[in-house]
């Protein structure tokens, strides 16, 4: 297992941004989706231009709630990622940007709600975000990212044998109206609609084109 520290400037900004956002927290869920959504239709295009060597069968996204392990968890069937790319896209890309956007937009509240956040919006509703993922190149073996908040993080191998990505919220005391599949399901209808992939929770299918 390897350790390191994501690179951020401010120690902790995990609480700044917390409260910053107080009131638009429930859009993590749009953007771990669309990061999701991202990743399949990304694996479909290499699929198409004969760079991926399995079949990519079913591809449907779910989204599951673990009410005793207070776990979120949302897995696609995408492209995944590579350890080297855990470490360039979660540990500097993701939190550098929510840096950079925290400078630009302090002042200008109203933006907040159209700004991305992207994957580092999980940590508005979650004390620790695992990250499982198993890329389509071969060879290549599944890591797990685990990061509780603070600017450090650990990366370690994993045995998850099918491609794509799990984000597992280890949902915060402040959130738990997130694990409620009422919540859940009214957020997936308010952002998740029409879709070009399906998406799963409990037994019911949300969205697509198909
Ligand atoms: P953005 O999606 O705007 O590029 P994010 O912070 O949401 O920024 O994500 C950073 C990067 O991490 C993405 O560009 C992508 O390369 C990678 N990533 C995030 N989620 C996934 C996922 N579910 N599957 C594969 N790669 C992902």
């Amino acid at each position: 297992m390897a350790k390191g520290q994501i690179s951020v400037q401010t120690e902790n900004i995990f609480p700044i941004i917390k409260k910053f956002l107080y009131s638009d927290h429930e859009i993590f869920l749009r953007e771990l989706v669309s990061n999701a959504v991202d990743a399949t239709s990304k694996l479909k295009t290499l699929a198409t231009l004969g760079e991926v060597k399995d079949e990519i069968g079913d591809t449907t996204i779910s989204i599951s709630v673990d009410k005793d392990a207070k776990t979120l968890t949302i897995s696609d069937k995408g492209i995944g990622m590579t350890e080297e790319e855990v470490m360039k896209y979660l540990n500097q890309v993701a939190f550098s940007s929510a840096e950079e956007f925290l400078s630009k937009y302090q002042n200008q509240a109203q933006i907040i709600g159209h700004f991305g956040l992207g994957f580092y919006s999980a940590f508005m509703v979650a004390s620790k975000v695992e990250v499982i993922t198993k890329s389509y190149k071969e060879p290549t073996s599944a890591v797990r990212w685990i990061c509780d908040g603070n600017p450090e993080y650990e990366i370690e191998p994993h045995s998850k044998e099918q491609r794509g990505t799990d984000i597992i919220l280890h949902i915060a005391e402040d959130s738990t109206e997130f694990l409620e599949d009422s919540r859940i399901e009214s957020l997936l209808n308010k952002y998740c609609k029409f879709l070009p992939i399906e998406i799963q929770f409990g037994t019911k299918t949300e969205t697509s084109y198909e």
